[in-house]
Parts: structure tokens; sequence; C-alpha cells
């Protein structure tokens, strides 16, 4: 049935970096033909977990897979490992390009809303309703359950729940009934970053694929590929901590704080001087967007180190660039919380302060960071540096346990400036 030449469309799962752990394990069940009915694919956010779901699923369904020796493309595979790939032509593949293919079943909080006749549903779970309407059915509803039809295809039908760890208790065990006895040629992969947020009997079911974080070198060559500096890659690469997912997401927020401000300008520029009332007026948006903050707040930090600035100038702009961070994320996503995002982007904030610091002890050690972050004129005890961080750790551990905001930004730049100023 499988074809024996041909590179694979487009690569299948070879195009997703860096996690050739994962790859080996789903193409050896498969070649053993014994691929698990229920799987966890557990890992940090945006390092792929999604997408090596969506190629497992249209490696299956393809009519025409493509089989080619592994070569060294799976670092974890023998070299003549058959390594099937689809084919990227058939019915199947091109209905799952253009997303309607009819046996593949993509659970998502997006569908909340649509399941959530009440309206009340702020999408912050997913509840039994989703998991009803989208996979189990519900006899006392008359609805049919989706996973125990026959695939309209006959090449087994997939299930994938994004942000598996969204469902509702009661969400879970409607599933968990589904797993007992798996309908067999039905596949449901569940992704989380949180696995341990799943009941227990959920996860025996399962067969576990782990995602690690992924090199810098991955994040900044798919950065590169996209027009950036190799400089600004390799600071975001370093921001983002291994999640390829946060880098691209970050790298487009930069690209529509472009179009804002674009736009905003030739808004202004038809107005005259007039005051613009438009919704979007109110947040003026930093080029740049996370590059920008991150090498001010670090120059913020030098000055304050070196005495030039003040601890409300470090939380100023602290709280500007977490401004930004949410604006940025409420277009993205119209089903966050505003004060949750800002309270992300103080977060984010505190972890570059905290990494700020350290680099100032690396350096002091004389073994820099690869990719060192700016500012590094202001004189530092090295001895206050794990108080510093202490301090910056604790105020984002904390920002999430509903202290106010304010208060605790204003009392931990505080804190670092009084570190700073005593004699040593
Ligand atoms: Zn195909």
């Amino acid at each position: 049935m499988a074809s024996q030449c041909g590179g694979g469309y487009l690569g299948g799962m070879l195009n997703v970096q860096g996690q050739d752990r994962a790859i080996a394990q789903l193409q050896k069940s498969m070649r053993a033909q014994r691929l698990g009915h229920t799987w966890l694919f557990a890992g940090p956010m945006g390092v792929g977990k999604f997408k090596l779901a969506m190629e497992l699923a249209r490696t299956v369904m393809c009519d025409r897979p493509v089989m080619r020796a592994n070569d060294g493309a799976v670092s974890l595979l023998p070299g003549d490992f058959p390594l099937r790939l689809p084919c990227g032509e058939c019915d199947s593949c091109r209905a799952i390009e253009a997303g309607s293919h009819p046996d593949l079943h993509i659970i998502t909080r997006d569908l909340i809303r649509y399941h959530d006749k009440g309206g009340k549903s702020k999408g912050t779970t997913l509840s039994i309703d989703v998991i009803r309407g989208e996979i189990t059915g519900d006899p006392a509803q008359n609805k049919e359950a989706k996973i125990a039809k026959r695939a309209f295809r006959g090449r087994g039908k997939f299930f994938i729940i994004d942000e598996a760890e969204l469902m509702e208790p009661p969400a879970q065990n409607a599933l968990l009934k589904t797993l007992e006895e798996p309908p067999a040629e039905s596949y449901l992969i569940l992704v989380t970053p949180s696995p341990q947020e799943l009941l227990s009997t959920i996860r025996s079911r399962a067969q576990l694929a782990s995602f690690n974080v992924l090199p810098d070198a991955v994040v900044m060559q798919e950065l590169a590929g996209r027009g950036m500096s190799q400089e600004d890659a390799a600071l975001l690469a370093r921001l983002a901590r291994g999640s390829l997912g946060r880098a691209v997401r970050w790298a487009e927020d930069i690209r529509t704080i472009d179009d804002k401000n674009a736009k905003a300008a030739a808004r202004k520029a038809k107005s005259g001087a007039e005051a613009d009332e438009g919704e979007e007026a109110d947040t003026k948006f930093t080029p740049g967007g996370i590059l920008s903050w991150t090498r001010e707040l670090c120059l913020q930090l030098d000055q304050l180190v070196a005495g030039r600035s003040a601890a409300s100038d470090v939380a100023g702009a602290i709280a500007k660039f977490a401004g930004e961070y949410a604006g940025l994320q409420l277009i993205r996503d119209r089903l966050t919380s505003a004060d949750q995002a800002k309270r992300d982007g103080i977060a984010w904030m505190m972890t570059i302060a905290a990494e700020w610091f350290a680099d100032r002890l690396r350096h002091g050690l004389g073994t820099p960071h690869a990719t060192v972050l700016p500012g590094i004129t202001g004189a530092l005890d090295y001895g206050l540096v794990p108080q510093l961080i202490a301090s910056a750790r604790s105020a984002e551990a904390q920002i999430d346990m509903n202290a106010n905001d304010k208060i605790l930004l204003a009392a931990t730049t505080a804190k670092w400036e009084e570190l700073l100023r005593v004699p040593s």
C-alpha cells in the first residue's frame, strides 16, 4: 500500500524540531502496528506537542503513506529504520490541509461558547458539554457519540484535545468511560503542559509521550528564517526559554505592534491634532515589543545599581511594559482576562529582572551567558545577587496570588533599591 519513493509530504513529523524522542516513539509504534489509542502528549508550552499530534493524524489517515529510510533524520532511530510519512497529495492529506477532514476532530476552548447555550462560560475550562458534544455523546440529550461512529474515510478517526488540563473533573470522568473501552479505530490525543492536572485514572490509561524544552539554537534558526536579525533572534530565544511557540508569538506581536503603530500614526495624521478616541488609542506600543522592553528594563536596572535612577522609575517601566504585554494578549485572545494578562506581564518582567541579576553574577565570575543582557556599567556587590534574585522570584510567585500588583511592584523595587544602597 505504501509507495517506496518520494521524500514524504513536507517532511511530515520531521518538521517538528527537537523532539526526536517522541517522534521515534510514534514511528516505532506505527512500525510495530501497535499504535496506542489514547495518548498523553506532555511537555512545556510551545515545543511542538500539538503540531506532532496533527502530524500523527496526517500520517495514519494518509491514503498513500510514503516510506523512506531514516538516514539520520531522527537521531534515536537506526539509519535504515523505515519512517512513515504522509504523501501530501491524497484526498485525506488535502482535506487535513484544508481543515475539512471529516475524521479529524480538534477540541479547543474556542468550542466552549458553541456548546455553552447559557452564554455564561468565560472560556477558561473545557466543560462536560464540550466533551459530550464533541466526543462521547449524551444519551439523555439524544446526542450521538462521535467517537463511536465509523470513520468516514476508513482510516481511523482522531480526536485531539488541546490544553486538555482545562477539562473540568466531570468532563474528564465522561471521557474516562470512553477510554475504558476505546472504539477500535479511534485515536485520542490529550495535549497538555500540565498532565498532573488530569485525573490519575486518565493518565494511567494513556500512553505518555514526553516533550522537552528546545535548545536555543533551534528557536534562533526558526526566528532567523522569519527574517529576524541574529542579535534579536538570540535575545528572543533566550527570553522564550526553550519554547518555540512563545518565541514565534512574541515575534508576531512585534509585527502587530508595527501595524498598530502605523495605523495610529495614519489616523493621527488624518484627524490632525484631535484627540483619538478609538478603542485602541489608549495603548501606545513600544516598537520592538518584548525585545525593547527587555533592553529598557535591563538599562533601568543598571541605572538603579549605579544610583542614577530610583525604585519608582523601575516600577514605572515594569508597569508600562506589563500594560503593553496585556494589550497584545487581549488582541490575540479575546477570552483572556485583562487583569490576568497584566499579571502575566509583570511576572515576565520579574523573570527578566532575575535573569539580569544572574547575568551580573556570571559576569563577575567570568562565565558570561552566551547571550548577555545589556547594561553592565554599575558596580554591583555580587554578594547581594542571591537576595535580589530571590526578591524578583518571590514577586513573580506572588503576583498570581491576588496580591495588589501596584503595591507588590513598589515594594519589590524598593527592596532592590534598599539592598543596593546598603554600604558594603
Ligand atoms: Zn496522503
